[in-house]
């Protein structure tokens, strides 16, 4: 699993709330009314008082949510995804380097060098070509 630090850092969207501008019953102006949990607009108008539901829409992909939702269903698995790619690369990498002085020390011998490295090389080839694809994806 990857961090949640490193799917923060990769987030490139953000749930805007979206407000009813005026009382679609009487065009009286609203407020803000906490109710049941969470926050509705509410009609200012006393003999009005229609309440309307806030909404949340990604700036990325434009889906809709309640007001309660904090990610966005279609962009944040694919967050995670880019940031699982793009930490496991790093890994190899290192583990590449790591491997590459064991090996000058002689504890690795040729044989067990060479599959560890073309394993090493493997993976980041394809985290990379997953984390192209999905920053391509995003622009
Ligand atoms: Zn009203
Ligand atoms: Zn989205």
């Amino acid at each position: 699993m990857v961090e949640l630090e490193q799917v923060a850092l990769r987030k490139d969207y953000k749930l805007k709330c979206v407000f009813t501008e005026h009382c679609l019953n009487c065009q009286g102006k609203l407020w803000l009314l906490r109710i049941n949990g969470t926050i509705k607009q509410q009609c200012m108008h006393t003999d009005c008082r229609c309440s309307f539901n806030i909404y949340r829409k990604c700036t990325h992909c434009d889906y809709v949510y309640p007001f309660e939702e904090t990610d966005c269903k279609i962009c944040e698995p694919e967050i995670r995804l880019l940031a699982q790619a793009e930490v496991t690369k790093e890994e190899n990498e290192k583990g590449l380097k790591k491997l590459y002085k064991r090996y000058k020390n002689g504890d690795v011998g040729e044989l067990e060098y060479r599959a560890a490295k073309s394993l090493h090389e493997n993976e980041i080839i394809s985290c990379q070509e997953q984390a192209t694809t999905i920053r391509e994806r995003r622009k």
